[in-house]
């Protein structure tokens, strides 16, 4: 049989591309390596307990606007998923005793902030407005694939003003603009916190479009935890898959991508078995898509260029643990961040992230107790040419360290663990089948906004890429972006 499509890998991109198709009317086959959906948006259990594998603070769930990328994804293939709001995005934790709540209210936020900087009450403003033209440009339009000239036209003559917004701020960073209306450096310290914590670099690298969407949805549609866990996320898009017609294989581990005449063809999978398709698409990052998956190429001039201007983010240090409920205060928050000194907050194993998804779906965990998944920024250099030994000896001093820096939000934390599961780069490569574990791709200097990252089609003939190691990056709402855009370039492409 030859499928219309084959989509190597079911994480979030892969998967929305593979119902957008399908929902067509293409027959669509999704290859995955593991042995359930969702990749970095996946779950895991262990006995009396499901944990989120990364992602667990979720964008685009909002019933309104267009952004809403995750709901318009399910409902294209019928599905829907129940989500509980987050009432806080984060409770940031910072130096010089910096601690405050990004409440889901817009002005309970801007007034938490302005009560530490009063002195710059009109500029926080007005940088935060800036953010909010971003995404009201943003929210009017269908967001599909730019490489699309006659839907770009209509986006124009649609949206004209939207547009031109839009293209003012494409080249722009967040740094720029925060500086044009901030002086105070603690406060701009702060907004590259903000930044980071998504982006995994500062404000000066970080695209006012994405930060665009982040700064506001989060008032907007809110923040929303899936009822079940993030994993139900791809679990009901591989429904929907189904429902339509199409399919999913697991442990299909795909070795390569077949070529005939520089056009791609197929794929090979590591029992040997090769399958072909109309159109192959890689939801694998871009370097192992042209690294691993297509090893006897000259990396196309396209792809040089890619890697120059873009390198890996770091991976995680990830803990997930099972704690007695009763080690968190009744005032916790579900998201945390927490730093205890500006200098280090990219370095390795500097800035803290914490996310407790069971105070907001308490079904994760068993009675009386509570998930705590925390991760902090870590290497694959770090944690290579170890033996065996002095690499689990690394895993527990590392996590011991961890657990110690978190006794300050959750005191006598150590001693109310009841499970732990230490994951590491080169667990996160391993399972996630990402080069050196990492998050995804980060600009290697300032560049101009987003106009480097580059869209779907490759210069491979046939073969696309999906995810966040293209437009407009990192994060569940992005990737789903990521995913109409290609099914949409490829809808085109083959005439559905
Ligand atoms: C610790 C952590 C925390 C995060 N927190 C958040 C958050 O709170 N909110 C948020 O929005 N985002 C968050 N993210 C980011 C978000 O999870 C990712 O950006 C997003 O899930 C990436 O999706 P993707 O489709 O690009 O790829 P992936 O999720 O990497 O999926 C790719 C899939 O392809 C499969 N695959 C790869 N190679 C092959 C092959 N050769 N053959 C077959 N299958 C293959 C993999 O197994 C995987 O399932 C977090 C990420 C991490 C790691």
């Amino acid at each position: 049989m030859t499928w219309d499509t084959i989509v190597v890998g079911a994480g979030i991109g892969g998967l929305v591309t593979a119902t957008q198709l399908a929902a067509k009317g293409a027959t669509v086959l999704v290859l995955e390596q593991y042995l359930i959906p969702g990749g970095s948006g996946g779950t895991f259990e262990r006995p009396g307990y499901r944990f989120d594998v990364g992602a667990s603070m979720i964008f685009g769930f909002g019933c309104q606007g267009t952004t809403n990328l995750l709901t318009r994804a399910l409902a294209a293939v019928d599905m829907q998923l129940p989500t509980i709001p987050d009432p806080v995005q984060i409770h940031y934790h910072l130096p010089d005793g910096l601690n405050l709540k990004v409440h889901r209210q817009y002005e309970d936020f801007l007034q938490e902030l302005i009560a530490q900087f009063p002195h710059e009450a009109k500029g926080i403003r007005q940088f935060y407005d800036a953010c909010w033209r971003v995404f009201n440009c943003l929210n009017v339009m269908d967001l599909l694939s730019l490489e699309e000239p006659r839907y770009l036209a209509r986006v124009f003559l649609q949206h004209p003003l939207a547009c031109f917004g839009l293209l003012r701020y494409l080249p722009r960073n967040v740094g720029e603009i925060a500086r044009r209306y901030i002086r105070d450096r603690r406060l701009l310290r702060f907004i590259d916190m903000e930044c980071f914590c998504w982006s995994t670099v500062l404000a000066e690298r970080t695209p006012m479009i994405n930060a665009g969407m982040v700064f506001s949805d989060r008032h907007y549609g809110g923040v929303r935890y899936p009822q079940g866990g993030v994993g139900q996320i791809a679990q009901k898009l591989v429904e929907g898959l189904t429902h339509v017609g199409s399919s999913i294989r697991y442990k299909a581990k795909v070795r390569q991508i077949l070529l005939e005449q520089g056009r791609a063809i197929g794929v090979q999978l590591t029992t040997g078995e090769k399958l072909y398709a109309d159109r192959i698409v890689s939801n694998a990052t871009r370097w192992d898509t042209f690294g691993k998956l297509l090893p006897d190429q000259t990396l196309p001039r396209s792809e040089v260029r890619w890697q120059q201007n873009y390198q890996q983010s770091p991976s995680f240090l990830s803990l997930h643990l099972g704690v007695n409920a009763t080690v968190l205060p009744t005032t916790t928050e579900c998201h945390h961040i927490l730093l205890e000194d500006w200098q280090s907050m990219e370095q390795e194993q500097g800035t803290i992230f914490v996310s407790i998804p069971t105070l907001l779906d308490p079904t994760l965990a068993p009675p009386g107790k509570h998930i705590i998944h925390t991760f902090t920024p870590s290497w694959m250099s770090a944690w290579q040419g170890l033996s065996p030994t002095a690499y689990r000896a690394k895993k527990q001093r590392d996590a011991d360290r961890l657990i110690q820096r978190l006794e300050r939000l959750f005191p006598g934390l150590s001693a109310q663990i009841t499970l732990q599961e230490v994951g590491t780069p080169r667990t996160h490569r391993r399972f996630l089948g990402r080069i050196n574990g990492t998050y995804g791709p980060i600009p290697q200097r300032r560049l101009r906004g987003l106009l480097k990252m580059p869209f779907n089609r490759t210069s491979i003939k046939h073969l696309y890429c999906v995810g966040d190691s293209t437009f407009p990056g990192q994060g569940l709402n992005a990737v789903a972006f990521s995913g109409f855009a290609c099914a949409h370039r490829i809808a085109a492409d083959l005439r559905l």
